[in-house]
């Protein structure tokens, strides 16, 4: 019998945890933090790696710029519980330094497999990062907003939250973007 998608899930996030997947990250962090969010989600968010507050209480997204993907999901009559959310990272790298390429290499696999769980219609990722894991030759200025394929997953690419909260011009397109998404979810079988 085929485990149920949140089995699923807390099965892969106890792997990670035996598998002793970056355990320099693991040394300093003091949560992990997996994703949260409905396991059966239509959409799937994936950012780069937990910051401060989400380290501190080990779920995604829960610092200002979660607080800002929470106003962009309200503003398509999203709540954050109807949608998954993670990242690729799921330790905090130290003073919120970029993820290193074997870092998130190591982390891959294991969202790989939270999408196979959850098997979502629409992947969005957030911030180049998040992008380049899948596609590493796209670059987020010129695709952002723009529906792409990988696999067998449909992915759009956005801003990540935290480069857009500060930022005048990428802050409107990524609304404008997020603007877009539930013709985009409608529009996928
Ligand atoms: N940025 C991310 O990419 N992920 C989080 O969980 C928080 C901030």
């Amino acid at each position: 019998m085929s485990l149920n998608a949140q089995a699923q899930l807390d099965q892969i996030a106890a792997e990670i945890v035996k598998n002793n997947v970056c355990p320099d990250l693991a040394k300093t962090a003091k949560h992990l933090v997996f994703g949260e969010g409905n396991p059966r989600a239509a959409i799937v968010f994936i950012g780069e790696a937990p910051g401060r507050q989400e380290d501190e209480t080990g779920r995604p997204f829960v610092g200002a710029s979660g607080k800002f993907l929470g106003e962009l999901l309200e503003s398509v009559g999203l709540k954050r519980t109807d949608v998954y959310i993670t990242s690729i990272l799921k330790y905090r790298p130290p003073d919120n330094r970029d993820p290193l390429p074997e870092e998130k290499e190591a982390f891959m696999p294991y969202l790989q497999a939270q999408l196979e769980a959850i098997q979502p219609k629409l992947v969005v990722t957030l911030g180049r990062h998040s992008l380049n894991c899948f596609l590493p030759a796209l670059r987020i200025s010129a695709v952002h907003g723009q529906v792409q394929t990988y696999k067998q997953w449909t992915i759009l690419p956005l801003y990540h939250p935290a480069a857009a909260l500060y930022n005048g011009s990428m802050r409107q397109a990524l609304i404008d973007d997020f603007a877009k998404l539930p013709l985009i979810t409608k529009h996928i079988t």
